[in-house]
């Protein structure tokens, strides 16, 4: 297949991977973005290969964690700058029976990648709150999103172009391609939860969840790894720490509340008892799909217009090989994973 000349609309972590992915096989990349991200930059960037609600493995771990361990280190070498932090989760035992799901999953191989160890008795801060032990998981890490972004960005911007702009859509044309008289072989659309305005995706059940974060400073809580129990706690500068997050559904603002805050203070005293200082608090929304799936593929009319979209709290983890998934199945013709497919809504 020939070089293409991709269009990417927006910058938010789905529309950096592809384009990076677009980048690094040869292709020509012009991306914009309206410089008014709603999640990506918000987020905590964590990667954490186990759902602890259920004790599970999340959906395809296995792919997703090598994957993106490279893809982020690699680009951390590429860009000179420093983003991907590996980081010990540790999940504080809420019950007895959650105390056995891990007892179980510890013995388990498909498991033993991603447990460190499970210590029943380990009760090294607050012992009356952590009466169940805690147990620490492996391959975890974060993706400082701040970092990641402005070095993705200056990268985009040397290898292909960058335009800080909202994509008009009265100016597409869809079957030819072309974007203000520009043609295009492919466009991809990575507009995060404001799919629902695209006249092409809106459709789609591109949902809108709500997740606010708090950044507070403390001395009691652990600096070499993330502590967990009803919400995480990230230590990202020393005594500094993310808090969050909540998740409320169907919810398109992005307005720290005083709800939010309480809810995530209250939830941080299962871990601390000290009274922390709040430096900043914000909200976000992450595109979610009701399958809990990502939503990516080419649209049904239109053979060169592609979404990439619904990477919901796990984003951090999944997009850098979903980019390529998707790349491969516009490119190469290869088929995407039905799970991921937008026909699953038709
Ligand atoms: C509080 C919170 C915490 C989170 N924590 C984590 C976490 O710890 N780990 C994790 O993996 N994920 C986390 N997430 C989820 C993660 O942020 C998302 O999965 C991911 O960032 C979504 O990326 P996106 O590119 O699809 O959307 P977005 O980040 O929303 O990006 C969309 C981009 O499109 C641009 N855009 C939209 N419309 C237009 C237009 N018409 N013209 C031009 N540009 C346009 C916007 O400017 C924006 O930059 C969290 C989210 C929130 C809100």
């Amino acid at each position: 297949m020939k070089k293409q000349n991709v269009l990417i609309v927006g910058g938010g972590l789905a529309g950096i991977c592809i384009a990076i992915q677009c980048i690094d096989a040869g292709h020509s990349v012009t991306l914009i973005d309206k410089g008014v991200n709603r999640s990506s930059a918000v987020a905590a960037g964590m990667i954490n290969p186990l759902v602890f609600r259920r004790m599970t493995k999340s959906w395809r771990v296995d792919e997703f964690i090598p994957y993106s361990e490279n893809f982020y280190r690699d680009l951390e070498l590429r860009t000179g700058a420093s983003f991907f932090h590996p980081i010990v989760i540790r999940r504080c035992i809420a019950s007895e029976q959650e105390a056995g799901y891990w007892k179980d999953r510890a013995n388990d191989p498909l498991f033993s990648a991603y447990i460190q160890a499970f210590d029943k008795e380990d009760a090294e801060i607050h012992p009356e709150q952590r009466p169940f032990g805690s147990a620490r998981v492996n391959h975890s890490s974060y993706v400082s999103a701040e970092h990641f972004m402005a070095a993705c960005r200056t990268f985009i911007e040397k290898n292909g172009t960058y335009i800080r702009a909202a994509f008009e859509f009265d100016q597409f044309e869809p079957s030819a391609c072309t974007y203000l008289g520009q043609r295009f072989d492919q466009a991809i659309f990575c507009e995060g939860s404001e799919a629902v305005k695209n006249p092409y995706f809106g459709k789609l059940p591109v949902e809108a969840t709500k997740g606010e974060i708090l950044t507070v400073q403390a001395q009691s809580l652990p600096q070499h790894e993330s502590l967990n129990r009803k919400c995480f706690c990230l230590p990202v500068e020393p005594n500094t720490f993310r808090i969050g997050a909540t998740y409320v559904w169907h919810t398109d603002n992005v307005i720290p509340t005083q709800e939010g805050k309480e809810m995530l203070l209250d939830n941080l005293r299962f871990l601390t008892d000290e009274k922390v200082e709040i430096i900043d608090h914000r909200a976000g929304v992450r595109p979610t799909s009701p399958d809990r799936r990502p939503i990516m593929g080419t649209h049904p009319t239109y053979p060169k217009v592609h979404i990439f979209n619904g990477l919901g709290a796990k984003g951090y983890m999944m997009a850098p090989l979903l980019a390529q998934e998707l790349l491969e199945s516009i490119v190469d013709g290869k088929t995407l994973d039905r799970e991921l497919r937008l026909d699953r809504f038709f």
